[in-house]
């Protein structure tokens, strides 16, 4: 059966040049990187040389660069860290509504300890803008913390503008970039980012590593504490293999980072453009424009995305309804709600999401398939015949 895999915000595929980058470290240099011996420093100089590609894809400097296991340690770190150390100039942090559970549980936990937070409301598209941002702000604000690109719908937030303000008011403003790392030019430097969470497995990398740059001068205290590695931010022996890997990974994401998104976005768009001349009553969510170059996201309406990612499974495509995390669950997604869709409408969402090698026979395939599963699944549909 042909099989195409629509899924890679969930996760992509780890490519062979990573994975060949990665397979010595995982048996003839095992070294660990704090030991001084020989043994240590070639995986000590394996690790340097990653931070260093992980540095630069951002335009950071490698100090700023601390390891560890993915974007949700980053997102924990980062929010959980700037609310522990500057709490005496303040106990007010501002994000949005539309986050990831990694953003939103954290805040979520800091609520009960003490803190306020404000959880800015989005637009139709999933938008908010730097204005909002402004008018929340207060002299006890200590942290903004807004996605740059929404992992359900795509949406690319104004980060340039929302990291200016903040700069000006000197609040700590942070990114979850876990979606954008890879797919978007991103400067923290000219975009005043001050911190930043990534994950190796969103850019065709290995799973269980990632990275949360932390400007300099700024100090975030360690979530995991023992060891002195990443410099006293992140304890416990690196994951060298998947440091390695997140290294190659990134620098290969990046090169050529444009005529892959518009490689991706031709056919982002094919999809986009043809499946309302398919499917009667359908509902584009997210940004028509400011949108990831590999996102789709439809609701279908009077139909269940569930029974949709259930049939589409079967004819081989892999897609998924809002996020992976809360698939599983019945509660329709947080993001599309917070957008004012109807429970309903929200109910009959299918993300799809490409990478550079899709290709265009698997959107010609989808465009098949799609459609029949929408007619067959409305015809059983009460909703719809009423
Ligand atoms: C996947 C994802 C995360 C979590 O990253 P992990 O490395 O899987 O922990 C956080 N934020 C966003 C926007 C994501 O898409």
């Amino acid at each position: 059966m042909k099989r195409v895999y629509l899924d890679n915000a969930a996760t992509t595929r780890l490519i062979p040049e990573v994975l060949n980058e990665m397979l010595p470290y995982m048996t003839d240099i095992y070294g660990n990187p704090s030991s001084p011996h020989y043994f240590g420093q070639q995986s000590a100089m394996a690790v340097d040389r990653a931070r260093q590609q992980v540095a630069s894809a951002i335009n950071a400097d490698p100090s700023e660069i601390i390891f560890m296991s993915g974007g949700s340690e980053a997102d924990n770190t980062a929010i959980r860290g700037i609310a522990e150390r500057y709490s005496k100039k303040g106990k007010h942090i501002i994000t949005t509504a539309v986050e990831h559970h990694a953003v939103l549980h954290t805040c979520q936990l800091l609520e009960k300890q003490g803190y306020e937070v404000t959880y800015l409301p989005v637009d139709e598209y999933g938008m908010v803008t730097a204005e909002q941002v402004r008018d929340a702000m207060r002299d006890d604000t200590i942290l903004v913390t807004i996605m740059f690109a929404n992992n359900e719908v795509g949406t690319i937030m104004p980060i340039a503008e929302i990291g200016k303000l903040c700069r000006e008011r000197k609040v700590f403003f942070h990114t979850d970039a876990v979606q954008a790392v890879g797919h978007l030019p991103i400067d923290v430097q000219a975009m005043n980012i001050d911190m930043l969470s990534m994950s190796a497995h969103k850019f065709h990398g290995p799973k269980g590593i990632g990275a949360l740059y932390v400007r300099k001068g700024i100090i975030v205290p360690a979530l995991i504490v023992g060891g002195a590695q990443e410099r006293n931010r992140r304890a416990g022996t690196e994951n060298v293999p998947g440091i390695v890997g997140m290294g190659k990974a990134i620098e290969l994401a990046c090169s050529d980072l444009e005529a892959k998104a518009n490689k991706m976005m031709v056919l982002r768009d094919k999809l986009i453009r043809e499946i309302p001349l398919r499917i009667p009553e359908v509902k584009l969510n997210g940004h028509p424009t400011s949108r990831l170059p590999n996102n789709v996201n439809y609701s279908i309406k009077y139909i269940e995305g569930e029974s949709i990612l259930l049939m589409l499974d079967l004819n081989g495509i892999a897609a998924s309804s809002g996020s992976a995390c809360t698939s599983g669950s019945l509660d329709p997604s947080h993001v599309l709600l917070a957008m004012g869709l109807t429970h309903e409408v929200a109910h009959g969402s299918v993300r799809m999401t490409l990478c550079d090698d899709t290709t265009e026979e698997d959107i010609d395939y989808v465009l098949e398939v799609l459609p029949k599963v929408a007619a067959k699944l409305r015809d059983m549909s009460p909703l719809y015949h009423a």
